[in-house]
């Protein structure tokens, strides 16, 4: 989905590794307090003062995390950063940092990188997050992308997948199922493509799961949320892989059960009509589609009425006795145990 039919193919080997990096990484500023040093010495130098420092690695590789026939690269720069500040947000911390490390084969041009780190740039910009160091290096096949972020907390605001108790409420940030219907409609626009290559795919009706799929945020703006609203989770963990893989998570950790209920779980109404349209179940797919990085925490009872009627959270469920296991209660009241549905990349058959 290149726009640009005849662009401009500078070959990598041209700058040398140095000039690479120097060449991709010149318009970036530091502007975190915390970063003392960044690009340009052997290490990057942060301070956090008597702040805890959180930190969360990420590697995605062409062919198994993206396909580049229909993602852009400049959203891809944008995506690989937001899925790591996503689990800075997730621990309750704020992203500050990040490092962003590639591998790609002789068939990218420079302009290729160019466009990826304009992604990356944007990424940087819009959350107060300093690009701090990073490696650009050869592969023989495709395209490895690995970023690494870097947050800060006080330690008593850290929030982890464990602490949550029985009668604790479930939240979410946002809604659910979006990503993964984007991603079925840019794969069915993709063999579409393949059949008849003069074809222009309209995907006006379908553009915020479209969007959802190609450009997700983290959710730092409900980390600051819950600062204002004086919530302090109980536990939480960010939607990478599906709402019903994150639940069994805080119920493992937690070492307590759940209650989700289906008529509780937020749906934008494109995403309903989206899946009628292809025949698929709305609950399965909030359940089992990954990538929405929406927040899933849990708060004590007594903190409902600060969240009560806010748009953005969504109290879906509470936690139970260990004993009593993790179930969905459908509308028709009847229990399910929730399984993992979650995206798994080693099981993943394409
Ligand atoms: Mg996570």
């Amino acid at each position: 989905m290149l726009e640009d039919k005849n662009p401009q193919r500078t070959s990598l080997g041209e700058l040398g590794e140095f000039g690479l990096i120097d060449h991709l990484t010149q318009n970036f500023e530091l502007k975190q307090p915390s970063s003392l040093v960044g690009i340009g010495d052997d290490a990057a130098v942060m301070d956090f003062k008597d702040k805890k420092v959180i930190v969360s690695t990420d590697m995605l590789v062409e062919g198994v995390h993206f396909d580049l026939s229909y993602m852009p690269l400049k959203h891809l720069g944008y995506k690989s950063v937001m899925v790591n500040l996503s689990d800075i947000c997730a621990m309750n911390a704020l992203p500050t940092q990040v490092t962003v490390s590639i591998a790609v084969s002789n068939r990218f041009p420079l302009e290729a990188l160019e466009e990826f780190y304009e992604g990356v740039a944007l990424a940087c910009k819009l959350y107060h997050v300093d690009l701090v160091g990073g490696d650009t290096t050869s592969s023989n096949k495709g395209m490895i992308i690995s970023v690494t972020a870097i947050g800060a907390a006080n330690a008593d605001e850290i929030v982890y997948r464990k602490g949550s108790k029985p009668n604790d409420l479930l939240v979410v940030t946002g809604d659910l199922g979006g990503a993964y219907l984007g991603l079925q409609v840019l794969e069915r626009e993709k063999e579409v493509f393949k059949v008849n290559p003069n074809s222009q795919p309209d995907l006006e009706a379908y553009s915020y799961l479209v969007e959802r799929q190609l450009k997700p945020e983290a959710r730092k703006d409900m980390v600051e949320l819950l600062k204002k609203l004086e919530v302090k989770p109980t536990s939480m963990i960010d939607i990478s892989d599906g709402l019903s893989s994150e639940i069994l998570h805080l119920c493992k950790h937690g070492d307590v059960g759940c209650n989700l209920f289906e008529d509780k779980i937020p749906l934008d109404p494109s995403a309903i009509a989206t899946c009628e349209e292809f025949k698929m179940d709305s609950t399965m797919v909030a359940l089992g589609g990954g990538e929405d990085y929406e927040l899933l925490f849990t708060i004590d009872q007594a903190d409902f009425p600060k969240i009560k009627g806010n748009p953005n959270l969504t109290v879906i469920g509470h936690m139970t006795e260990k004993s009593e296991g993790a179930h969905l209660i459908t509308r028709a009241e009847t229990k399910i145990p929730i399984t993992a549905q979650g995206w798994n990349s080693f099981n993943e058959t394409k």
